[in-house]
């Protein structure tokens, strides 16, 4: 990618879930995101996605700002935090709900993940079981929940229409939303606003133009595209690069601590060290020796990325 393609109002993200430390994956999918704003003359907004409770870590959100300071990875706007945005979080979803397009779904254990992005991979299609209720059926199965002490989960319809993505990586990606998704989650049962509808409010509320992330979420696209639409926001670009895999074909994970933050630090020496050598696992330079963001931003080949869903991490 030339810099003969400025564009002033290219902005990228980083999104980490403060649910753990970094590792090489993730270090990975940053230092894309940077490259590619940058090299567009862009910025890059900080978000820290805190949106469940159970799983994220304020101590974890603090060790990731000082690990990204330490890799000369910095950002321009932000942090923002998920868990301080719910009002926003919650206009968007009555506005949706006030055009009737919401609806309580009370199928059990529907909303366990909702909240993460939906990183296994598992595409789940919706059969649209609570869509077709009759309002005396929906009334009967509310006045049954509530007797629990609980509440339903609520989705969000889908039309029969097809989503294209081109992606800067992966080419192009196409989804029929209701075939291949259904109708999907925007609020889980314990009232906690799903990864979907957050990161799309979020992405529009920092100004976000590109999102490069792990190509795990590439089947999320047409959901975040969708919302978009129905909420007046932009498309955005984006970019999916592979996944990190460690030699049994797995994505990368705390237990593979070689590709821990703390460990490449031993391992590297330095924050040059680790960029350089994660960007020899990717094929983005063809020597493993240390180099900073700024180099890399000049000169690492991105193109080694295109059409690959994986990379064997070595340490
Ligand atoms: N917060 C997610 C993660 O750290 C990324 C979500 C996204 O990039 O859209 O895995």
């Amino acid at each position: 990618m030339a810099n003969a393609s400025v564009s002033p109002s290219v902005r990228g993200r980083f999104a980490p879930s403060p649910t753990g430390r970094l590792h090489a994956g993730n270090v990975f999918s940053y230092l894309v995101a940077y490259i590619v704003a940058h090299r567009a003359g862009g910025t890059i907004a900080l978000r820290i996605e805190d949106l469940d409770p159970q799983r994220s870590k304020p101590e974890f959100a603090q060790a990731c700002l000082r690990d990204l300071d330490y890799l000369g990875l910095g950002w321009d706007v932000g942090p923002l935090y998920q868990s301080m945005r719910t009002e926003a979080y919650r206009q968007a979803f009555h506005n949706l709900v006030d055009r009737g397009l919401v609806y309580p779904c009370f199928c059990s254990r529907a909303d366990v993940h909702a909240a993460s992005a939906p990183h296994r991979g598992e595409k789940f299609v919706y059969a649209g079981t609570c869509r077709n209720l009759t309002e005396d059926e929906r009334a009967s199965r509310m006045r049954h929940l509530q007797a629990q002490g609980r509440s339903p989960s609520m989705r969000l319809i889908v039309p029969d229409r097809t989503y294209v993505i081109d992606d800067l990586f992966q080419g192009r990606y196409a989804q029929n939303l209701a075939v291949d998704c259904g109708d999907f989650l925007i609020c889980r049962s314990d009232g906690a606003f799903a990864y979907q509808l957050a990161v799309v409010v979020d992405d529009a509320a920092q100004g976000v133009t590109s999102v490069v992330r792990g190509v795990d979420l590439l089947s999320s696209c047409p959901q975040q595209a969708y919302l978009q639409d129905l909420l007046g926001f932009e498309h955005v670009s984006y970019g999916h690069v592979p996944l990190l895999v460690s030699r049994t074909d797995r994505r990368l994970s705390k237990r593979d601590h070689d590709a821990s933050i703390d460990q490449m630090r031993a391992t590297y020496g330095s924050a040059a060290g680790i960029l350089g050598h994660i960007a020899f696992v990717a094929g983005m330079v063809p020597e493993d020796r240390p180099a900073t963001v700024d180099e890399l931003v000049a000169h690492a080949d991105l193109s080694s990325l295109s059409g690959c869903i994986q990379k064997v991490w070595k340490a």
